[in-house]
């Protein structure tokens, strides 16, 4: 909204979103489109001063809890260039969310399908023209990803945290674990990779609020910070033997909530083709 709404928009809304206690879903994926978001087939028809949306997005962070939903919808044929994005009160008539997922991590949050049965909307809450919609979710992926790579940061953290602690007080072969190289080498790998994904996500961040380009940057960061999240998780569990494997252990549940950050925002398979065709079209138009 901040950057693709218009003045009008900008004002009449954007108060309200950012105030921080109404809650948001973003609606992009569907059954047929995960990685290929330009398959969708939610529509958006035009009737006079209105559009008419219909169609089902799948995996909605906030699904059925949302007080506004921002979806992504087909506004013509035209492939990835025929996709718009609307800007959706929560209770508007035609919404309607299924059953909320259930999920190995990330329960403090809702992930539900949301279904739009003729959901009609007047045409002012369309963000941007039409056509330019899937550019607007990409461009607001970026920004996620930054998000992301914080949170999975984080996450590693809180392991290696974890993971020193207890390496300082179990005894084994009459000292703690800690003075044995096998363990202490394990914790200085966690350490080195959670402080390159600090690195590179605050770059990527600092690009962003200086103007510069920072597309490749948070996805670099989100493919690092998350894939480190994962094994730093899993070495933790490693460093708590037994105990590790048990619920009376934070560890399994960081383990359990670093997957995730491998595979939403885009999954990271799809973030080394972002990065991958950066380089493409550097060269291309050189
Ligand atoms: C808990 C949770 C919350 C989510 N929240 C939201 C949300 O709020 N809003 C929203 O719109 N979506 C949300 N998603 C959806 C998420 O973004 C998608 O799950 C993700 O983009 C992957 O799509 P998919 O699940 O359809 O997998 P698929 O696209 O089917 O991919 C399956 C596998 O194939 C690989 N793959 C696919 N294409 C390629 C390729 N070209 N090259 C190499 N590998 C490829 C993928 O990397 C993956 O490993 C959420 C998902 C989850 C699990």
């Amino acid at each position: 909204m901040w950057k693709w709404g218009s003045h009008d928009q900008r004002k009449r809304w954007l108060p309200d979103l950012i105030r921080g206690d109404l809650l948001g879903a973003y609606c992009l994926s569907e059954a047929e489109a995960g990685s290929d978001p330009g398959a969708m087939k939610t529509t958006a028809v035009r009737d006079g001063d209105e559009y008419v949306i219909s169609g089902v997005k799948t995996w909605i962070t906030h699904g059925g809890e949302a007080d506004f939903y921002t979806v992504m919808a087909r506004t013509s044929d035209e492939g990835s260039k025929g996709i718009s994005c609307f800007l959706l009160p929560g209770d508007a008539p035609g919404i309607s969310a299924a059953a909320p997922e259930r999920k190995m991590g990330l329960n403090g949050s809702r992930t539900s399908q949301v279904s739009f049965d003729k959901v009609r909307v007047s045409a002012d809450r369309r963000i941007g023209d039409e056509g330019r919609g899937l550019a607007i979710a990409l461009d607001a992926l970026d920004t996620g990803r930054l998000c992301i790579a914080a949170v999975a940061t984080g996450v590693a953290q809180a392991a290696l945290d974890y993971a020193s602690q207890y390496a300082n007080d179990r005894v084994q072969f009459g000292k703690p674990i800690i003075d044995f190289q096998g363990v202490s080498f394990m914790l200085a790998d966690m350490s080195a990779r959670i402080s390159a994904s600090r690195a590179l996500y605050i770059d990527a961040a600092r690009r962003k609020d200086l103007g510069m380009e920072f597309g490749r940057h948070a996805a670099e960061a989100k493919l690092f910070a998350s894939d480190t999240a994962m094994a730093v998780t899993t070495d933790a569990v490693q460093v708590f033997g037994g105990a590790g494997y048990t619920r009376d252990y934070p560890v399994e549940r960081l383990m359990r909530e670093a997957k995730i950050m491998q595979i939403f925002e885009g999954t990271n398979q799809i973030q080394r083709l972002v990065i991958g065709r950066h380089y493409r079209e550097r060269h291309s138009s050189s």
